[in-house]
C-alpha cells in the first residue's frame, strides 16, 4: 500500500488533468492527448462525468502511438453515490474500466460520502428536488472496495468530499484491510482547508485539492483576485500557475481542469518556481470558507458532509 508520502510522489502532484467536462465530443480525447504529450501521466476521471469512453480512447491512442506505457500512467476513477450498496460496487468499476479501456485503476475513490438510491437515475430525486438516500452505511461500501483491490482491479483506493469525522470513523473501522489514500476535496484560496488538511496529512491520507482554480462558474472569479494577479505579475507567472504551485507546496496533489490546449500545456509549467513563504501565508489569509461545490441535493442525508466545521 501507499503511504501519504509515497502516493504524493506516485500520483505526481500537478502533472495531473481534471476531466470533468461539459465539452463538445471530442473535446476531452482531444486533450487527454495534449495532456499527455505534454507531460501529464495523472488523470482524474470519474463515472458522474459521463466521459470516460472518451479519456479512455485518448490514452489508447497515446499507448499505441508509444508515446506512453500504460505502467507510466496514474488513471483516478470515482464510485458514484448510487452504487455505493455492497453488491454494484464491483460492476460500477468494471463499468469505468470498461469506458477507460483499461484493466485496473491506479486509484478508485468513493465520489461521495453519501449513498443514493440505486438505479437507472445518478440523481434520483424526491417530491422536494432532494437525493432519495440509500440505506448503504460508508463502512460496509468500503469493504467492497477493498475486495477490488484483492482481485487486482484497483491498485489503491480512497474517498472524496469526506469531513474529518467520517474519515475518523472509517480509519477506525474494525478489520480496516485498506486505509483510504487520499481524500479528495475542494481546495483554492477561498476555501483553504487547513483543518481538515492537517487532519488528514495527522493520519497519514494525502490529500487532493479540486476545483483548484475556482472552477468556471457561479460569479467566482479566483483568478482575477488581485493578490493572486499581483503575485502571479511578481513571479512572471499566470494566475492559475500560481494557484496550482500554491497546492503544490502544501503537500497537496492538484488536478486542475482544462480543455484548451495552450491552458492544459500552462498548467504544468510549475515546476520552475517557488513561492516565498510569505506569499504562500498571503494566500491562505484570502480564506472565507467560499465552498462551490456544495452538493445542495444531499443537504438531508446522514452522510451529507459538510454540516460540521471540516
Ligand atoms: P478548476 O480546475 O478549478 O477550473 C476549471 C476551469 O478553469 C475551466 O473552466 C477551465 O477552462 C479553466 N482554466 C483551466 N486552466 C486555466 C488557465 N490556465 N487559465 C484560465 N482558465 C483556466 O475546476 P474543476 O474542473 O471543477 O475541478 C478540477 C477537477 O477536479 C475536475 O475536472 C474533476 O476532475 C475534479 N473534481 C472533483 C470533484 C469531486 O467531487 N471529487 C468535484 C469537482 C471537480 P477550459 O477548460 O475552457 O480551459
Amino acid at each position: 500500500m501507499y503511504s501519504c508520502r509515497s502516493f504524493v510522489s506516485a500520483a505526481g502532484h500537478c502533472t495531473s488533468l481534471g476531466t470533468s467536462s461539459w465539452a463538445a465530443p471530442g473535446e476531452v480525447t482531444e486533450a487527454v492527448k495534449v495532456a499527455i504529450d505534454g507531460g501529464y501521466r495523472h488523470f482524474d476521471c470519474a463515472y458522474f462525468y459521463h466521459n470516460e469512453s472518451e479519456v479512455g480512447a485518448g490514452i489508447q491512442c497515446k499507448i499505441r502511438e508509444g508515446a506512453v506505457r500504460r505502467e507510466d500512467l496514474f488513471i483516478v476513477s470515482k464510485l458514484w453515490c448510487t452504487c455505493h450498496k455492497k453488491s454494484l460496487v464491483k460492476t460500477a468499476c468494471s463499468g469505468s474500466l470498461k469506458a477507460l479501456k483499461l484493466d485496473y485503476l491506479d486509484l478508485y475513490l468513493i465520489h461521495w460520502p453519501t449513498g443514493f438510491q440505486a438505479g437507472e437515475k445518478d440523481l434520483p430525486l424526491d417530491h422536494s428536488g432532494l437525493a432519495i438516500p440509500s440505506d448503504t452505511d460508508f463502512l460496509d461500501t468500503w469493504e467492497a472496495m477493498e475486495d477490488l483491490v484483492i482481485a487486482g482491479l484497483v491498485k489503491a483506493i480512497g474517498v472524496s468530499n469526506f469531513n474529518h469525522e467520517q474519515l475518523e470513523r472509517l480509519l477506525n473501522k474494525p478489520n480496516l484491510r485498506f486505509k483510504p489514500v487520499t481524500n479528495q476535496i475542494e481546495c483554492h484560496p477561498y476555501l483553504t482547508q487547513e483543518k481538515l488538511i492537517s487532519f488528514c496529512q495527522s493520519r497519514d491520507v494525502s490529500v487532493t485539492a479540486y476545483r483548484p482554480l475556482g472552477g468556471s462558474s457561479q460569479g467566482v472569479h479566483l483568478m482575477d483576485d488581485p493578490m493572486i494577479q499581483t503575485i502571479a505579475q511578481k513571479y512572471g507567472k499566470s494566475a492559475a500557475q500560481i494557484l496550482i504551485r500554491f497546492q503544490i507546496q502544501r503537500n497537496v496533489i492538484v488536478i486542475p481542469k482544462s480543455t484548451t490546449p495552450a491552458r492544459i500545456l500552462e498548467n504544468i509549467q510549475v515546476f520552475d518556481f517557488e513561492l516565498s513563504e510569505q506569499d504562500v501565508e498571503d494566500i491562505l489569509s484570502l480564506n472565507r470558507n467560499l465552498r462551490l461545490a456544495t452538493f445542495p441535493i444531499a443537504v438531508n442525508h446522514k452522510d451529507y458532509p459538510f454540516s460540521i466545521e471540516y
